[in-house]
This record gives C-alpha cells, sequence and structure tokens, in this order.
C-alpha cells in the first residue's frame, strides 16, 4: 500500500471524522463537500474533534496543528479527487444519493483511485456497477467516535481485486484502526449482524412484559461483566436508529411484538424528544445515567 492521497467525499456525522483520523495519521487529506457552506460546518467541527484527541489519545499540540495542515477542503468533486489514492465515500445513507455520487465520481476520477464505501447497510455489490472500476471498489466501515471505537470493517463484493483488498487492510492499520476483514459480503458486516439481534431480544422481553428495561440492563451487565446493557446502549447509539431498524423489521415481518414495539419508541421517546444520551434523556437520564452509578448492581 502506498497511499499518500485520500478524499474523503461527504464530512457529516462520520466523514468529518475519517477526515481527521486519517490527517492525524500523517496523509495528505482532501475533505469533499456539496457546497462551502457544509465545508464551513465541517471546519467547525474540528476544533470540538481535536479536543477530544486531546482528551482520549494523549494528542499533542504540535500533532494537531500538522493534522489541520494535513487538510484542504474543496467542494468541486473533480478538483478534489484529482490526486486521490484513495476515496473513502460517506454520503448519506440513501441508494439515490450513493449511486448519482458514483457515477459522476467515476467520469472524474483518475484510473488509480481505490473507491471504498462507509455505508452501513448497503452491499458493495450494490454499487459496483456505478463506480466504473468494480476491482477497485469495496466497503471500509468504520464505527461512530472512530478515534476510540477504532475498528474497520472491510467487506469486498465477488468483483474486488484481492490485491486492494489487502492494501485496504494495510490503510486501515496505517490510520491507527483494528483491522477486521470479512471473507464475504454480509449486510449489517460482523457488528451490526450481533447487535441488530441483540437489541430485538432485549426490546422483545421489554414488550412482551417479562421485564422492566433496567432489569434487563442489570442482568446482561452483572452476568457478563459488560460496562452497560441493551438500552444504556440504545441510548447512546440513539433511539432514532434503533426505532427504524424496528420499523423496517416490522413492516417485513409483521410481526406483532416489533409492530408494538414500533408503537411503544414511538409514544414514549420520539414524539417526546426522548432520544439517548443526544437530547439529555432516553431509557435512562443524562449526564448521569443509573447505570453507571454502583447502586446499581447492588
Ligand atoms: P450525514 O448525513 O451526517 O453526512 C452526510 C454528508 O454527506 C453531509 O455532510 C452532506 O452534506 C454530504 N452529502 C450529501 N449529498 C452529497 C453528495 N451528493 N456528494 C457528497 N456529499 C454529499 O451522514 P453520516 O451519518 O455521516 O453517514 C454517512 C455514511 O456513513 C452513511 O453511509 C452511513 O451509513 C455511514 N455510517 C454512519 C455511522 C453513524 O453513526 N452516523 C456509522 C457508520 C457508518
Amino acid at each position: 500500500m502506498n497511499y499518500k492521497n485520500i478524499t474523503v467525499a461527504g464530512s457529516g456525522v462520520l466523514g468529518f471524522q475519517i477526515a481527521f483520523q486519517t490527517a492525524f495519521h500523517g496523509f495528505q487529506v482532501t475533505v469533499y463537500d456539496i457546497n462551502d457552506a457544509a465545508l464551513e460546518r465541517a471546519k467547525a467541527k474540528f476544533d470540538g474533534l481535536s479536543k477530544e484527541f486531546t482528551k482520549d489519545l494523549n494528542a499533542t499540540p504540535e500533532q494537531l496543528k500538522q493534522t489541520f495542515d494535513n487538510l484542504t477542503y474543496s467542494s468541486d468533486l473533480a478538483e478534489a479527487v484529482k490526486n486521490a489514492d484513495l476515496l473513502i465515500e460517506s454520503v448519506p445513507e440513501n441508494p439515490t444519493i450513493k449511486i448519482g455520487f458514483y457515477e459522476k465520481l467515476a467520469k472524474v476520477a483518475p484510473a488509480k483511485t481505490v473507491f471504498v464505501t462507509n455505508s452501513s447497510t448497503m452491499l458493495p455489490s450494490e454499487f459496483a456497477d456505478a463506480t466504473g472500476r468494480p476491482s477497485q471498489f469495496l466497503a471500509l466501515h468504520f464505527a461512530n467516535s472512530i478515534w476510540k471505537h477504532n475498528t474497520a470493517e472491510i467487506m469486498g463484493h465477488p468483483g474486488t481485486d484481492p490485491k486492494v483488498f489487502e492494501d485496504i487492510v494495510a490503510f486501515s492499520k496505517a490510520i491507527g484502526m483494528l483491522a477486521l476483514p470479512l471473507k464475504k459480503e454480509q449486510p449489517g458486516y460482523i457488528i451490526n449482524s450481533m447487535l441488530v439481534p441483540f437489541f430485538y431480544s432485549a426490546t422483545d422481553l421489554l414488550l412482551s412484559e417479562v421485564a422492566d428495561a433496567h432489569t434487563i440492563d442489570k442482568t446482561w451487565m452483572k452476568a457478563t461483566g459488560a460496562p452497560a446493557g441493551p438500552f444504556g446502549m440504545v441510548d447512546v447509539v440513539g433511539i432514532t436508529t434503533l426505532y427504524n431498524v424496528i420499523k423496517m423489521n416490522a413492516e417485513k415481518t409483521k410481526d406483532p411484538i416489533r409492530i408494538k414495539t414500533v408503537a411503544f419508541l414511538k409514544e414514549n421517546f420520539i414524539d417526546t424528544n426522548k432520544l439517548g444520551v443526544a437530547t439529555g434523556e432516553g431509557f435512562y437520564q443524562y449526564p448521569n445515567p443509573a447505570y453507571k452509578e454502583e447502586a446499581f448492581l447492588k
């Protein structure tokens, strides 16, 4: 792997973290977004992120200055990608937007550029044709707060060149990630293939009135030694995400317990803006949720 110039497309929740993490590890990073206003919003967020890097990674002022020096910005796609060895796509999780983006990108990117998608729910084979270079395309999936939760799930589609796959494994390590290669395409990768059924089990227990949310969390925490239970975790992920996932499942399966869960989440959390940590309340109240207190497991 001899990548030097990286372009990150989309500077939203995940994209700006990926750009900063990559620049922090010494790569030249161009941040691309649809307009200058979006880029200005990203720039404003980098200051806050650099504080997190100081707190969590002991980043020095020199390292942070170098990180900012490694970042450039452009809202012109051809310009943003003209020297790119690798383009990391982190545009909205919407197939129409993603395909439109790849079709535009395919026309302007140099032949050498490898493309990776950070899509959480779509498979690389869904976009491989639109990229115009299926052998140089795969998924590189990050988790939110990537500097702390530094997993990189790497997932090719059947047409991905194995050498390109290995380059992405090496690149992910070079930016401080724990590289997690998948041997085949899997909707939800490894993490969501485990997490989603876990959340279904927890909400099914709750909505079947087997136990309340805090008892379910206590059981999980005490029995496994985990620092949070499913409902504490849902508050961190965001109740809206859980709601959307269960709603899709309920529409597909017509499972009565999932239908009941959708109505419950809507009435008690979505409509009341209790969306988890982000809004100060969800299954727990923040900033000091009960499950973090010693008495919770006594
Ligand atoms: P977001 O909506 O916060 O950010 C998307 C960014 O893309 C915005 O800055 C927007 O201006 C920009 N954009 C919109 N249209 C564009 C276009 N045509 N070309 C370029 N940029 C465009 O979204 P996000 O949460 O950062 O998610 C981005 C991707 O990352 C998705 O595929 C998502 O599945 C994945 N992801 C998200 C998370 C998460 O926790 N949010 C975690 C892992 C992976």
